[in-house]
């Protein structure tokens, strides 16, 4: 991995100050899915890392909903497969959910029951790491499907809001890091 290869990244991502509420500087990766280039560079850095630190991995799990743009792409590199957490609501059949605290308020995330098997090995993908609630609380369902979590891994990590101190044990990586 390059410096220069992690610059081009960096430079796909757009901030967006006050969104979506007052505060909040949105960390958009539109540009990136929109560059073909950028995007199979984006795809070619995870795969190495994976391919280096978890030479054996059974599935991807993309976070609801910017995970599911970068989980496919690279289940299909590693040639594992892909499996879904969603917000509540949206699976149908027989699910796990967790609720979790935001910010200001709550949330739930749920996961299909069968989504994954005791023992198997699973990375969970998502665009960005900001507190880390939502990372910690997907970790917590594929735990409780008895699967086991390999590493968290994001595009961008917000390092001042510490969300990687949440997922304490938990293998974490990210590609590109933002104060
Ligand atoms: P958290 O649970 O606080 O780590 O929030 C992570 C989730 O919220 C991820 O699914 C992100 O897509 C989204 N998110 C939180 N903060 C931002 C931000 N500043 N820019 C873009 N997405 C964000």
């Amino acid at each position: 991995m390059s410096e220069e290869q992690l610059r081009r990244l960096r430079d796909c991502v757009r901030p967006f100050p006050d969104f979506p509420v007052p505060g909040v500087l949105f960390r958009d990766i539109s540009p990136l899915l929109k560059d073909p280039a950028a995007f199979r560079t984006l795809i070619d850095l995870l795969e190495d890392h994976l391919r280096v630190s978890h030479p054996k991995i059974d599935f991807i799990a993309g976070l609801d909903s910017r995970g599911f743009l970068i989980g496919p792409s690279l289940a299909q590199r590693l040639g594992v497969g892909f499996v879904v957490i969603r917000k509540k609501g949206k699976l149908p059949g027989p699910t796990e959910s967790i609720s979790y605290a935001l910010e200001y308020g709550k949330a739930e995330l749920e996961i299909q029951s069968d989504a994954v098997e005791a023992g198997q090995k699973v990375v969970i993908v998502d665009d960005l790491l900001a507190t880390g609630g939502t990372m910690y609380a997907a970790c917590e369902l594929v735990k409780r499907l008895k699967a086991e979590v390999l590493e968290c891994l994001v595009i961008i990590e917000l390092k001042l809001l510490k969300g990687s101190e949440k997922l304490k044990s938990i293998p974490f990586y990210s590609l590109l890091q933002y104060d």
